[in-house]
């Protein structure tokens, strides 16, 4: 009937306006969230198949807000991208990562590969090398030591871009990943044209390895290729044993999961890795 029909849209325009100030609140909130120490890195080990041992880490955000709550990067991120504030927050990621990369070998550890995570709107600027160059100067870590992350999507959005900037970033030297590999539907002729050293395969396709058949077909098919293309393949999202077995079975040069270790602070990754002797048996 009408009434309910007019109900139901009472209370769709009351949500809208609670998550419009819920928003607002959050963009506010987001804008000093870098000077007031609110954000927060963590790390996740990534582990050589070949070896066993821990390769390097992937640098993920998370939000500590004043009221006590730790908001994940999936909650803030889209906006942080929708208002631009992505770009002063991904350049201190940059930094604070290369810091603790820094850390890490002050603390003893051999030199690790940082990965970072880039936005569309980061690699998107023109003077983004210059970033990157004064960046592993302030800090002194080697290019090699630093992987950039780029979403499959990001990549193909504009391929002379990507062409042209992906090419600056790896004459300076540091490594470049294409993230969430195999869910666009772009066709992977692509990959042979960027200049790119590393593939990570979507948890989608890794999570049910085991049970299903096309997860693995495809696991195995992005494996090849990109061996085929001279890249290497990082798998994410590895939960289990059988899955990391499944995996060093195809060569997959790296993991990445709950599996071998959760994003974790950065004291914590020094004592991981001091544990931690060798994943593969
Ligand atoms: P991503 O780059 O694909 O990062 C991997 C995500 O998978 C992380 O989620 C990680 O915690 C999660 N993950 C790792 N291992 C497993 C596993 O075994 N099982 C399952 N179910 N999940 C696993 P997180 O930390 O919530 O980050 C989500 C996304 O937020 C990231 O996806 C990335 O796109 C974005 N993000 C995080 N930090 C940054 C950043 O500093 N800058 C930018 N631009 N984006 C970031
Ligand atoms: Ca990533
Ligand atoms: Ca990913
Ligand atoms: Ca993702």
């Amino acid at each position: 009937t009408k009434e309910n029909g007019g109900n139901r849209l009472g209370i769709y325009t009351e949500a809208l306006s609670s998550k419009r100030v819920e928003r607002f609140n959050m963009e506010t909130g987001l804008r000093y969230a870098v000077e007031r120490q609110e954000l927060v890195l963590h790390f996740q080990p990534q582990v050589s198949l070949s070896t066993g041992k821990v390769y390097g880490a992937e640098t993920l955000l998370r939000w500590h807000t004043p009221d006590g709550k730790i908001i994940q990067p999936d909650e803030f991120i889209p906006l942080a991208e929708e208002t631009g504030l992505i770009i002063p927050i991904g350049q201190w990621v940059l930094e604070q990562a290369c810091m603790e990369c820094k850390r890490w070998i002050n603390a003893g550890m051999p030199a690790l590969v940082i990965s970072v995570n880039l936005s569309a709107l980061q690699f998107q600027q023109e003077h983004f090398p210059d970033i990157v160059r004064k960046v592993l100067k302030d800090t002194g870590i080697q290019p090699h030591n630093l992987c950039l992350e780029i979403t499959e999507y990001t990549a193909v959005q504009n391929l002379e871009h990507s062409i042209r900037m992906l090419g600056e970033l790896v004459d300076i030297g540091v490594k470049i990943a294409i993230d969430d590999f195999g869910i666009g539907q772009s066709s992977l002729l692509w990959l042979k044209k960027l200049p790119v050293h590393t593939v990570k395969i979507d948890p989608s396709f890794i999570l049910n390895m085991i049970e299903d058949s096309d997860g693995d077909a495809i696991a195995k098919a992005v494996i090849e290729m990109s061996h085929s293309l001279g890249l290497s393949v990082t798998a994410e999202g590895v939960e289990t044993e059988g899955q990391l077995m499944r995996l060093q079975q195809l060569q997959c040069d790296r993991i990445q999961g709950f599996y071998t270790g959760r994003p974790m602070s950065s004291d914590h990754f020094i004592a991981y890795f001091q544990e931690i002797s060798n994943w593969v048996g």
